[in-house]
């Protein structure tokens, strides 16, 4: 190990034994010996210390960039074989809203090879596709971005997406993983085909439906509680060359659901004629013109929002993709418009646009670089996902869109139904108990701009009010990236669920030491 590596790790490891106290020998950690860097630089500190929600903020003592998945082993072991114990977090791109990849009392892994790359420390294990097979093995801190970019390499890609790519393989399957594809292909959670885990007693593990599938099913959607993704094996399938994306609107809520609900039942048999990715917003207000994924309704289009009459002042974008190649060029029109014909939404509102499909794949963050341009990105996001079973969407609609959300949203409010015979009942995710669910996303900003409505206080307000609404209503939520600060909270979003999940946690993670930052168990220490 280099003479400054080694002095800052005994520096990381006086600091943790004075902060915390801990009964370590620092001669057993400098023994540790791992190959990558155990940092208190201030910088890596600050950084681990918040995520995109700027809501919460926890200063972790030490920082690990791993060099491989045998560092973070080492790493674990220590944490749970020391006589106090400390606690241990995956850091993935710090995209949660609530603190989830934060720690106080312990050290946060910095996954992200981003962030590894910007410290000119390369990745541990780039990208290998097996063309052959049809897969890829990333690193579990590889972003979605750079999977992309190296199964093109080969005309494939993953099959199931989130709508923005910045996000942590190992982070969004922690969680589920979803976006428009999700009616067809399932969630991201639902196309790994392998992972390798380190768990909570610092072991390193295989596991797949076949070996340690018990490891397997509690890791996926299991908000990072039973070990570390180091490596996950992903389904692939040929790359489309390009998009037809098209939105179109409605003022009725019942027809906008009706077509969703159809467009989204023709999953499965590849010969069906259906559209590769079924999404759709909710405009409360004309704000959204000029919000962050609103640019799709230019000055070019012909026709205007404000001319459709809005039924209730509140009007449904149902948003629709049709991927094609050279090879289907030809047909793409007549494919585009038979599915167009039946649906029900208003005649003069479709807006059409054609792109290269990375481009439709990476759309968000171009909206990322003009929100960052103005000072708009790192702002507070109280941000509120959330499971709607089917039979009371259109309560839901009444309650919150129609009622408690006026007509200002302070950020885009999407809206899209999934099958939930696409996922797997054996991993830790929950959603509702029905065939089709609706993904609702409050991804609202909070803004210090003078306007009541905007302030992190009266959208933290909202989002009470909102589950409070739905808890009074029965209608029976779940939270998706859920955040809950009680264990009885935690038993009742996981349900018949709990049980198990409970289990896996003494099975794999026995101290309690990762993932502390989800404040589902209390560290054993
Ligand atoms: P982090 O926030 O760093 O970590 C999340 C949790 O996972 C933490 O508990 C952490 O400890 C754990 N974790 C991280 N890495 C690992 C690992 N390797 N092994 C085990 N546990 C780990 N989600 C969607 O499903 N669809 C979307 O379209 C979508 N769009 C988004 C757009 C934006 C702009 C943002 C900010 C978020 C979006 N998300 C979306 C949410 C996103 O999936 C979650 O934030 C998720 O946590 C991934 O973010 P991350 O990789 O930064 O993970």
């Amino acid at each position: 190990m280099a003479a400054t590596n080694k002095l800052l790790l005994t520096f990381a490891i006086c600091r943790l034994i004075v902060t915390v106290g801990l009964t370590l020998d620092p001669a057993e950690l400098l023994r540790l010996g791992v190959d990558g860097q155990l940092s208190v630089d201030p910088s890596d500190v600050e950084i681990a210390s918040l995520d995109f929600g700027l809501l919460s903020r926890a200063e972790p003592m030490a920082v690990l960039h791993p060099a491989s998945a045998e560092d973070i082993a080492r790493l674990v072991r220590a944490a749970y074989n020391s006589a106090r114990g400390f606690t241990v977090s995956a850091r993935g791109h710090g995209h949660s809203i609530n603190g989830q990849a934060q720690t106080s009392n312990g050290v946060v892994v910095e996954m992200s090879s981003a962030r590894r790359s910007q410290l000119g420390r390369g990745k541990p294990d780039p990208p290998q596709v097996s063309a052959k097979e049809m897969h890829v093995d990333v690193w579990g801190g590889e972003l979605w971005i750079d999977v992309l970019r190296s199964t093109l390499e080969y005309g494939l890609a993953p099959k199931s997406w989130t709508d923005y790519l910045y996000l942590s393989v190992g982070g969004t399957l922690s969680n589920a993983g979803i976006s428009g594809q999700a009616f067809n292909h399932g969630p991201q959670i639902s196309n790994v085909h392998e992972l390798d885990v380190v768990t909570g007693k610092g072991e390193i593990l295989t596991c797949s439906q076949e070996q340690n599938s018990e490891l397997f099913h509690a890791v996926l959607g299991g908000l990072g509680q039973f070990g570390i993704i180091t490596r996950a094996r992903i389904a692939l399938g040929p790359a489309p060359q390009r998009v037809r994306w098209i939105r179109v609107l409605y003022s009725s809520f019942s027809s906008f659901t009706t077509d969703q609900e159809y467009l989204i039942s023709l999953y499965g048999n590849p010969s069906t004629q259906k559209f590769d990715y079924v999404e759709g917003f909710v405009i409360v207000d004309e704000g959204l013109i000029n919000n962050w994924r609103s640019s799709f309704f230019s000055p070019r289009n012909p026709v205007k929002i404000s001319s459709i009459d809005a039924n209730g002042g509140v009007l449904y974008c149902l948003e629709i993709t049709k991927n094609y190649d050279d090879s289907t060029l030809d047909n793409i029109d007549q494919e585009v418009e038979s599915l167009l014909k039946k649906l029900n939404f208003i005649p003069s509102s479709v807006f059409t646009t054609d792109l290269p499909y990375v481009d439709f794949l990476d759309r968000v963050h171009k909206a990322e670089l003009k929100l960052r341009s103005k000072g708009l990105w790192d702002v507070p996001h109280p941000w509120l996902n959330l499971f709607v079973p089917k039979s009371r969407i259109a309560d839901f609609d009444n309650g919150v869109f129609k009622g408690i959300l006026g007509n200002k949203t302070s950020g885009p409010i999407l809206i899209y139904p999934m099958n939930r015979n696409k996922w797997d009942q054996r991993t830790s995710v929950v959603t509702p108990d029905e065939d089709v669910f609706y993904l609702v996303a409050l991804l609202r900003s909070a803004l210090d701009n003078g306007e009541d409505t905007q302030t992190l206080d009266y959208l933290s307000n909202q989002n009470r009010q909102i589950l409070r609404f739905c808890d009074d209503a029965g209608i029976n939520v779940k939270q998706y990236l859920p955040h809950y600060t009680t264990e009885k909270d935690w038993v009742d979003h996981f349900g018949d669920k709990w049980s198990q999940f409970y289990r896996n946690k003494m099975e794999f993670d026995p101290r309690r030491i990762l993932a502390t930052g989800q404040r589902i168990f209390m560290p054993s220490f």
